[in-house]
Order: structure tokens, then sequence, then C-alpha cells
């Protein structure tokens, strides 16, 4: 990025806090830290990546602002491979925003959101995956979504997809030579391309397939509670959120609308719904309760279906399994402290996991996290080396695949090498849409703004 500007943003999250970090990038981080920070042992230059302890004062009034570590980091190993000055005051707003205003009087602006990480990827230090997989690391909630998301920055799936794309050039140029000279006797066989193209869509493919898990680790897995009145499934989400979210009385169909919250179970996130019991409804609201859940049913990634153990198995709750056949359902056996009543063969017969609690006693609750993890996640998860979690990135596969379809087929058919050409380029276009090759200023905009001002 030539001629660029110096911008400076509070890196640390607002409010009161031990340190804050102010970040200043650009040609004139240098002057500007030179001009207002005033080291408590005499320097004439400041080292690259070197801590110095001193004061910031504003040099028109010599007024001094705060007491702070400074430190500042030489072109181009830096974050946006610019010129870097960070200064660690103290975390309160006052100090940071009265540093902040004075060096933007000496003549930086303000950053905006990402900026930092955009001059990062303009300058050609990371590639758009790894600026995108920042800001997961920022937002990530669990374990493996970390994981998963250092993964990228580390330039993994980056390095995937630039295999995928040497192999369509190579094709490509092998093609075009086919094209430009086609009376001379050019050692091209057509038909290893062909089969090397296939090989080519089918990781594609794989990395498609990818995202379901990759979903799961960053989104998380939908579960839904569903159950007749009173068997207990305010309990049971009550245990499992190991707080008093929803309300639980002895009043069958008190949760008349779907309650939702979040857990972490090994990593994986699980959004959790409680629902209105459901029996006939008595009255409108219960009503319109009722048929959300129906119309849920097949949107989640599973079913917790929760039965009273201290009960028969009545009508209503074969009712409920007609609506729940299909789907990854776990059977629960509630109210296991009472003496067992539910006749366990007519569960059993519907050959679902069935897991034993009491949510009153709070039994049975690591089994259940045990099974939902095995449900849902199965092995999976740890063998696949590379996972798409970003929907853009999984379009941007989609495309590429169909344009690779696309060319496998007018290859097979003989068509004329033009049209397998372009579509090939149109593969090439959409991978570096991924990487960020060939994004519009639009995507990048569209993908910057969602960071936070200082990254
Ligand atoms: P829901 O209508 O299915 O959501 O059921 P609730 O969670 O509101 O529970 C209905 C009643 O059953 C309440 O009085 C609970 O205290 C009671 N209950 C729930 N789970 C258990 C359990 O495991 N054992 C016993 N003994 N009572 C339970």
């Amino acid at each position: 990025m030539e001629n660029a500007d110096t911008i400076c943003a509070i890196s640390t999250p607002p409010g009161e806090g031990g340190i804050g970090i102010i970040r200043i990038s650009g040609p004139e981080a240098y002057p500007i830290l030179k001009k207002i920070f005033l080291p408590k042992k005499r320097q004439d230059a400041f080292l690259s990546y070197t801590f110095y302890l001193g004061y910031i004062v504003n040099p028109a009034t010599k007024a001094s602002i705060d007491e702070v570590f400074a430190v500042f980091m030489n072109a181009p190993n830096t974050y946006t491979r610019e010129d870097i000055a960070e200064i660690h005051s103290h975390g309160g707003l006052a100090t940071q925003r009265a540093i902040l205003s004075l060096i933007m009087q000496e003549g930086a602006r303000l950053a905006e959101p990402g900026e930092f990480t955009k001059r990062a990827f303009l300058n050609g230090r990371i590639d758009l995956i790894q600026a995108e997989s920042v800001l997961d690391i920022i937002q990530s909630e669990t374990e493996d979504e970390l994981k998963c998301a250092l993964s990228f920055l580390e330039g993994k799936l980056s390095k995937q997809i630039n295999t995928i794309k040497e192999n369509i050039k190579k094709t490509l140029v092998d093609i075009e030579a086919l094209i430009d000279f086609p009376d001379e006797d050019i050692e091209v066989d057509v038909k290893t391309h062909s089969s090397t193209l296939i090989t080519t869509k089918d990781f594609i493919d794989s990395l498609i397939d990818s995202y379901y898990e990759g979903r799961a680790i960053k989104h998380g897995f939908e579960v839904l509670i569903v159950g007749r009145a009173n068997v207990g499934k305010s309990s049971l989400l009550n245990c499992l959120l190991l707080n008093e979210r929803a309300i639980v009385t002895p009043l069958p169909g008190t949760t008349r609308d779907m309650i939702e919250d979040t857990i972490h179970v090994k990593g994986i996130k699980l959004k959790i719904i409680d629902t209105a019991g459901l029996r006939k409804p008595k009255d409108v609201i219960e009503k319109e309760g009722i048929e959300r859940v129906m119309r849920k049913i097949p949107e989640v990634d599973l079913i917790i279906w929760v039965l009273d153990g201290s009960a028969q198995y009545t009508e209503g709750d074969e009712d409920i399994y007609r609506h729940i056949r299909h789907k990854n359902t776990i059977a629960i056996v509630n109210k296991i402290d009472l003496p067992l009543i539910l006749e366990r063969e007519r569960v059993l017969s519907k050959g679902f996991r069935i897991v034993e609690t009491s949510a009153l006693k709070g039994i049975g609750i690591d089994a259940l996290k045990e099974a939902f993890y095995e449900n849902l996640m199965g092995k999976g998860i740890k063998n696949r080396t590379t996972l798409i979690t970003n929907v853009r990135h999984r379009d941007c596969l989609v495309k590429t695949r169909e344009s690779v379809k696309r060319a496998i087929g007018c290859i097979k058919q003989n068509e004329p090498l033009e049209f397998a050409a372009f579509e090939l380029r149109d593969a090439l276009f959409h991978l570096g849409e991924i990487t960020g090759e060939t994004s519009t200023e639009e995507i990048l905009n569209d993908i910057f703004s969602k960071f936070c001002i200082g990254k």
C-alpha cells in the first residue's frame, strides 16, 4: 500500500481496565511517538520491539497525560507491515481518549473498523481467509472454534485453496497452449487433465461437505426439547443451564413459548430450545406455541424427547413420537428418583438412544451431555484436516465446483476447448474471491466493517 496515511485507535475494549493499548500504524508512527513520548531514561532513538517506560506529554502545553509503556515496531515485520507504535497506558477512558486526541492532533487519523487488519491484507502479509480468521479468533467462544480459527490464521485452508488453484492453472495453461497452437505437436493429454479436474472436483466436494461440521463449531447445533406437559422439560433445561432461566411450576402447560439458551458441551455450542408441552391446546396462545414447535422440528439438529418415568406411556407420548420418528432423537426417561411405571419396552422399541435422568435431583445430566456429543459429532471433527466454517468460503467453493464440473463436461463432450478454458478461468476467479485476489472493494468493505475499531 503506497502513500498510506497514518492511522490510530484504542485497541483494547472500552471501559476501565488495568491497561489500555493505543496503536498507531503508518509512516508517521515513529515521528508522532518521538514527539509525544518522554522516556524516563533519555533515549536518542527507540529500538524496534523494545519497551520504554515514560510519560505521554502534550508538546504544546508540556502537560503530562499519563505514565505509560511505549514500544515501536519497525516495518515490515509488523502486524500491518507498516511502522507501528503502541502506547500501553492506564486503562481509563479519560486517559486513553486524551492520548488518542493528542496523536490525532499530531497528524494521525482515527482508524476505521478492521483497518489495521485490512492493511495487513492489502500489504500482502495475510490473505483474506487469514484476515477473516482474526475476527473468528476474537469471537471464538469454545476451544474447538478457536483451534479452527487459528488453523486458518496459520494458513491451513489458504494452502488447500492454493493447491486447487495450481491444479486448475496447470490444466488451463495446457488447454490454452492447444488453443493457441492447434497445429503444433504439443504433448498435451486432455484425458489426463480431465482426470486431474475430477480429482480436484472431489477435493472441493470434501471441503464443501466439511461445512456441516465447520458450521457446528462456529454456530453450534440446535437442540429441541419436546414432550408432554409436566414431564420435566423445563426442569431439565434448568439442570443443563445450571440456573433458573425457565419458569417451573407444577401446573401443566406453563412454558407457553419457546425458551432458548446456549450451553457448551465438550467444545461444541448447543442452542437448547425448550418448548410448550405438546398436548391438545386449551387456548389460542398455547395453540400458536405448539404450531411453532411443529414447524421447528424439521429445522433442528437434535430432538430431546422427554418422558415421565413415573407415569404410563400415553397416547400423547405416541403422538409426539409420530412427529419426531425420522429425526435424530435422544429419548429421556425422567423422574427416575420416583418408582418406575413407564413401560420401558414401549420406549426401547422406538430405536432411539435412551438416557435416564432425574431433573429434580440432577441425576444423569453428564450422561445426557455425553449423548449430545456422540449423537451430533460422532467421530467426525477430529479426523478432518481442514474445515470450512465461513459461508462466504462455501459459496465461492460451490461456484468453483460448478465451473470445474462444466469444464469436465466440455472436455468429455469434445466441445471446443475455448469453452473449457472459459470455465476454468471462472473457477480461478471464484477461488481468488476466497483468498482475496479477485475480491471487489465492496466485498472487502463488507468483511472489514464487521471488525471492531482498533483491530
Ligand atoms: P414441563 O412441563 O415438561 O416443562 O415440566 P416441568 O419441568 O415444569 O416439571 C413439572 C413438574 O415435575 C414440576 O413440579 C417438577 O418439579 C417436577 N419434576 C421435573 N423433573 C422431575 C424429576 O426428575 N423428578 C421428580 N420427582 N419431579 C420432577
